[in-house]
């Protein structure tokens, strides 16, 4: 029997242990302590640029604080990338404010610039003020137009927040992404590129900044010698526990991130000259996508398969696939909200699947999933009626 392949499991370095003990050893079993400090600091080392970085309970918390900090509140409009997790846009929700969602282009499946700036001007003409923040994704790893995106939202007065929480490593035009907006979230929840169990961090600027995020995730304390409370607060710090395997996993964050460009390139190479499959691709030098997952485009015209018929047969063969994340703006919960677009999100999301991408794979675990993925095609192919069976039931 083959082991079950996982799209993207926790990778443990081995140091992690002697972080936590040493945590016990020392009773810091508390939010905060020599852990959650050094951890912050490697963070904060490894970003560059000279961020301070502040560490949290996880990737949401890093948002909605973020948001807070922005000054984001009841009545304000935020732009958010549509093609993206859902936690990108719950915590404008959580500050009362509305989403505004805007589409990918098709290069980097990121926040497409045009649509950006055509959002700000139709939101200006309707309700006479511009949004107030925007979030761009970087989905999958993949950088987002970081200039493009930031100079218009200069232009226009709009705070940028990063979510960079799929792509701790990634770089654009050399610069690691979450350097690049006014604040930037990272996630280290367990099926990330580092995970610390659960958990995030806020990548702030000044020391203002890191001071208001600490006193929000901690909440909301006066300085008195009493709990007194002038603002509403949140237990969103990190436990010094959980920033011992942080601690642990910043010792292999490069070779994880190798690992999964890697298990890219092995994909790309296997998959070389195949029909109607196309993989996701850093489109020029300028990107250096980190790879968190690779991810696949099917023409069932041509391949005979729908993603949803190539997810079923992989997971018949132990293989963990998944479609690419719903867009925003065709969620239940967010159909009252505007949306910028042409739809090509919605035609990422219909035609697209992640393949298993984690650092631990082996390449032979990786030929294996390609190989039964070829075989699903060439059955179809010669059976091309079963389409039907499986169309799209989303
Ligand atoms: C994982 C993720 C988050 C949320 O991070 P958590 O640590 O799980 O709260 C936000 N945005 C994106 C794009 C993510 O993938």
């Amino acid at each position: 029997m083959r082991e079950q392949i996982y799209l993207s499991l926790a990778h443990m370095s081995g140091y992690e242990q002697e972080f936590i003990a040493e945590a016990f050893r020392t009773n810091w079993v508390v939010p905060l302590g020599p852990n959650v400090d050094a951890f912050e600091k490697d963070l904060s080392l490894y970003l560059g640029n000279a961020r301070p970085v502040v560490a949290l309970s996880s990737g949401t918390a890093a948002i909605h604080l973020a948001l807070l900090l922005s000054g984001v509140k009841a009545g304000d409009e935020v732009i958010c990338q549509s093609f993206t997790f859902a936690a990108s846009a719950y915590p404008i929700v959580y500050q009362q404010a509305t989403p505004i969602f805007v589409d990918s282009e098709s290069d980097t499946w990121n926040m497409d610039p045009h649509w950006f700036r055509k959002a700000i001007e139709d939101r200006l003409e309707k309700t006479g003020k511009v949004p107030k923040a925007v979030i761009p994704v970087h989905l999958y790893g993949m950088p987002a137009q970081m200039d493009e995106i930031g100079s218009i939202a200069e232009e226009y007065g709009l705070i940028v927040i990063e979510d960079a929480a799929e792509a701790l490593g990634s770089e654009y035009k050399g610069i690691k992404c979450g350097i690049f907006g006014r604040l930037a979230a990272l996630s280290f929840n367990g099926n990330k590129i580092i995970t610390t169990s659960g958990g995030g961090a806020l990548i702030c600027r000044t020391p203002e900044d890191v001071r208001e995020t600490i006193f929000y995730s901690t909440q909301a304390r006066d300085d008195a010698p009493y709990y007194q409370h002038s603002r509403i607060g949140y237990n969103y710090r990190m436990s010094n526990i959980c920033a011992g395997i942080g601690r642990g996993q910043m010792k292999v964050l490069d070779q994880h991130v190798t690992r999964r460009r890697r298990i890219h390139d092995l994909y790309k190479e296997l998959f070389s000259g195949v029909e109607g499959l196309t993989i996701q691709e850093n489109p020029s030098p300028d990107y250096h996508s980190n790879f968190w997952l690779t991810c696949i485009l099917l023409d069932p015209e041509v391949t005979g398969v729908t993603p949803e018929m190539a997810r079923q047969y992989l997971a018949g063969h132990g293989i963990e696939s998944r479609p690419l994340w719903k867009p925003m703006h065709l969620q239940p919960v967010f159909s009252a909200s505007p949306f910028y677009g042409d739809g090509t999100a919605e035609r990422l999301f219909e035609t697209g699947l992640c393949l298993p991408s984690g650092s631990a794979l082996t390449d032979e675990q990786i030929r294996y999933v390609a190989e039964c993925l070829m075989t699903c095609m060439e059955e179809n192919k010669k059976n091309p009626v079963r389409v039907k069976d499986y169309d799209l039931v989303y």
